[in-house]
């Protein structure tokens, strides 16, 4: 049976509820989402009751990390359906704020974490991650959660967030997800509702060949030929473009050039119209 499930709009009463929980003696998790919510941000949710014993969600769908060319427009937008999912999950309450309610007019404060944005993603995408650790140190401000769970899938990303959180000492402890994957591999995500079913079927290539190069690395093979394996299957699987395949350090995001404890291979690429991430760990 789910429990009791409100939804809120405006930051004071996310503060409120949240606040009212921790009086009773609750432990608070934060999931922030842009919504269209899969399997993969319901296990946010699963992971976020294992470390507190209520679960907020946040849906926003945040223009200021999108750049101007990229897909804010058409971005899936289901509010009901995402309500009924995380009520279902065991989530008790959404915030789900409007664009004025989180960027009302003379909004002029960004968060920029350096450094850790420049490369990857954030080479390909400038801008993307000073939106996302501005709208999250928001939600982690209005929340006070004791807990914000973030996934894995998007590594960069948590990277920052974790850098973020401590460096503004905002008291939410970050917890990492793992990626959830559809059964034959390919990571779950909101946007790959825009891959028709032959790109969809293409877009395989991009686990399967980090899961070659990670194997080959562990069996010892040299990466540049490793990465330039993992590049070849990507363009005859018809990626139109490969924004990056890289062995990095999973803390600090920097090239490796051979494995280490802490390396992860990650790579963006492009099927379609659809741009794709994922991540292993090596
Ligand atoms: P998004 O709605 O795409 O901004 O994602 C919201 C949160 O869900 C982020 O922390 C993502 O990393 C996480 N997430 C998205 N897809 C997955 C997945 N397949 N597995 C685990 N976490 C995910």
């Amino acid at each position: 049976m789910p429990s009791a499930f409100s939804i809120v709009r405006e930051p004071a009463q996310l503060t409120a509820a949240i606040a009212d929980w921790q009086r009773q003696g609750h432990r608070v998790a934060l999931v922030p989402t842009m919504g269209a919510l899969h399997a993969g941000h319901l296990a946010l949710v699963t992971e976020g009751l294992k470390h507190a014993d209520k679960v907020a969600a946040s849906i926003f769908v945040n223009p200021k990390q999108f750049g101007p060319l990229e897909d804010l427009d058409r971005y899936p937008r289901d509010e009901a359906g995402d309500a009924a999912k995380l009520r279902e999950a065991g989530c008790e309450l959404l915030y789900a704020p409007s664009v004025a309610t989180m960027y009302p007019p003379g909004f002029a404060s960004y968060v920029k974490v350096a450094g850790l944005p420049d490369r990857l993603c954030g080479a390909v995408r400038p801008g993307h991650f000073d939106g996302v650790a501005t709208v999250v140190s928001k939600l982690l401000a209005a929340s006070r959660a004791d807990v914000g769970v973030f996934g894995e899938k998007d590594w960069q990303q948590l990277a920052i967030i974790r850098r973020m959180a401590a460096d503004l000492d905002l008291g939410t402890r970050i917890i990492g997800a793992g990626i959830v994957r559809d059964q034959d591999g390919l990571a779950l995500s909101s946007r790959n509702m825009y891959l028709n079913p032959d790109e969809r079927g293409r877009a395989l290539a991009l686990p399967q060949s980090l899961i070659a190069a990670r194997d080959a690395l562990r069996g010892g093979a040299a990466l540049a030929p490793t990465l330039a394996a993992a590049y070849l299957a990507l363009a005859q699987a018809g990626f139109l473009r490969v924004d990056y395949i890289e062995l990095v350090d999973e803390e600090t995001l920097t090239p490796l050039d051979r494995p280490e404890p802490g390396a992860r291979l990650m790579a963006a690429a492009v099927m379609g119209t659809t741009r794709l991430i994922d991540n292993f760990a090596v």
